[in-house]
């Protein structure tokens, strides 16, 4: 993760530059992941620095505040956090058996939710599509 950002994150949050802290703003936007609460501690864990989880709280209901990430919670009750850098436009198939988040896009579908929305009258002003499903047994 670049610096500059890393600094203009910690500028809009309005807090201090710890070491944990700005190690722990790594973890959780330097992955392009969908990531649950559970592979954020682990990578906190894993990292040795001193997070405790009440700062990974914090930290992540700070930057989905500012939204730096944005918490998905999907029908199945599975949670999870993705940060909104550098990332298209996407939508997501959750699979109901263990929770994997797999992201698609699809220009057909996006051109048919606009139309929707024309033939209702209405200026589409966003939308999220979440499919649910199990992996195909070959
Ligand atoms: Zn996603």
């Amino acid at each position: 993760m670049k610096k500059k950002i890393l600094n203009e994150v910690l500028q809009a949050l309005d807090i201090k530059a710890t070491k944990s802290r700005m190690e722990l703003i790594e973890i959780i936007l330097g992955s392009n992941d969908h990531m649950s609460i559970d592979d954020i501690l682990n990578k906190v864990r894993k990292s040795k620095s001193n997070i405790g989880i009440a700062t990974v709280y914090r930290t992540l209901k700070l930057l989905e505040d500012h939204n730096f990430i944005v918490k998905h919670v999907f029908k199945n009750n599975t949670i999870v956090y993705e940060n909104t850098f550098d990332k298209a436009h996407h939508h997501h198939l959750i699979d109901i058996n263990d929770g994997h988040v797999v992201e698609y896009e699809n220009v057909d579908l996006e051109k048919l939710i606009h139309s929707i929305a024309d033939q209702l009258g209405y200026e589409l002003t966003g939308h999220s599509i979440e499919l649910y499903g199990r992996k195909k047994v070959k």
